[in-house]
């Protein structure tokens, strides 16, 4: 599932290209995608891209007359950019006719993933966004420890909440609690300052080395172009259940926390 890492490295992708381009025509092959809205397709026409932003895990392109694009890539959702001659993908579900025959390709097997047009002062009324907390790559190190000392329960599913900070799914969860050397299943309650704030650390090092890395691809992420990312190639513990550990060699353990697979070193993680 696309996290902030991958979300942003699709973002810092398509921004060159969509800024300043403008949709000519858009084919929608999956009505649920666009919520079934009627018009989807004849309001984005003519419409051009002023900016692009990412807020948490989705991305909002803001365009000409007020409107904004939400674009929510879900569990297996990626977006890629074609010529009009390309061969088709096999998962194509809305198409983006662009300047100079260029098609930019919502693409998505399960067809979770969300496109939606709004009005954008009406951005923030959108499903999550409004009650989404401070992006994870940007947030201080104050307001993220303010924000987790009033957080009870179980440090993982914290971390996976989007109201408390945008942007980490169980990835980077993960390995951001092995870099900080705490265990994920520890109550927040029992977290110490200097524990809050290493894992703050842990937390930035860790998206931004995703980042770097252009994300993590196991079946399904890959930039606009079909290129894999890299960064699976350096986790420390995700997908890594029963092996050693790469700091202790410990082998690694797992528990299931919020119905999410957790994988951890009992020793290096307190
Ligand atoms: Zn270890």
């Amino acid at each position: 599932m696309p996290e902030l890492p991958e979300v942003e490295t699709t973002k810092r992708a398509i921004e060159p290209v969509l800024l300043g381009n403008t949709f000519h025509t858009v084919e929608v092959l999956r009505p649920n995608m666009t919520l079934f809205n009627k018009q989807f397709a004849s309001s984005l026409a003519g419409k051009t891209v002023r900016t692009v932003e990412r807020k948490g895990k989705y991305l909002l392109l803001h365009l000409t007359d007020s409107l904004t694009l939400i674009l929510h890539l879900k569990m297996s959702g990626r977006l890629g950019l074609r010529h009009i001659d390309d061969a088709a993908l096999t998962y194509e579900r809305i198409r983006f006719h662009l300047h100079d025959n260029q098609v930019l390709i919502f693409n998505d097997p399960r067809t979770l993933g969300r496109a939606t047009l709004l009005p954008t002062d009406a951005v923030m009324s959108y499903a999550a966004l409004g009650s989404m907390g401070p992006d994870a790559l940007t947030v201080t190190g104050q307001e993220f420890s303010d924000r987790l000392k009033k957080r009870r329960g179980i440090l993982k599913s914290v971390l996976l909440n989007q109201s408390f900070v945008a942007g980490i799914g169980n990835i980077y969860a993960d390995e951001s609690c092995f870099v900080a050397g705490i265990n994920p299943n520890r109550r927040t309650e029992t977290l110490t300052d200097v524990e809050r704030s290493v894992l703050h650390k842990a937390v930035i090092e860790t998206l931004e080395k995703g980042i770097r890395n252009m994300g993590t691809s196991f079946s399904d992420f890959s930039d606009l172009f079909g290129k894999p990312g890299q960064n699976q190639k350096t986790l420390f513990v995700y997908g890594r259940n029963g092996k050693p550990c790469l700091a202790c060699g410990t082998v690694l353990s797992r528990s299931v926390v919020g119905q999410r697979g957790t994988v951890w070193c009992g020793e290096c993680q307190i």
